[in-house]
């Protein structure tokens, strides 16, 4: 059994988050430490630690979390001019937090990909 982490007590209103987003598969929230103007996390409500534990069943909410996604880069008025969604997995991905979460991040020029 995967050990939750704080994205968990978000989705269930256990700590405050600025929650842009919920429904009856993914939670969205602006993160902690935006490194844009937009910069907002899509979360599956179900505990998935990485990507590697992906499963065939999780396919809707991996779904949901892309039309949820669309719709907040139009909500976010950056839909236009562009954006980036970024998932890292494990150590060598730069990830941090053990509950998968698409990054939204938008709302100025990002420059090329950004590999290490
Ligand atoms: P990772 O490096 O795992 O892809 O990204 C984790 C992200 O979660 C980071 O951008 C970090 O700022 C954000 N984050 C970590 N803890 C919290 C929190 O308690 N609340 C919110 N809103 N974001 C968080």
């Amino acid at each position: 059994m995967a050990e939750e982490t704080i994205f968990s007590k978000i989705i269930r209103k256990e700590i405050p988050a600025d929650v842009v987003y919920q429904d009856d598969l993914v939670t969205a929230f602006r993160d902690i430490n935006p490194r844009a103007p937009s910069h907002i996390l899509i979360i599956p409500n179900k505990l998935i630690p990485t990507v590697n534990d992906v499963e065939t069943e999780d396919e809707l909410a991996l779904g949901r979390m892309f039309t949820v996604a669309r719709k907040l880069a139009a909500d976010e008025g950056i839909a236009e001019d562009g954006y980036r969604l970024i998932m890292n997995c494990n150590n060598h991905g730069g990830q941090e937090v053990y509950h998968i979460h698409m990054h939204l991040v938008g709302g100025r020029p990002l420059g090329p990909m950004l590999i290490g």
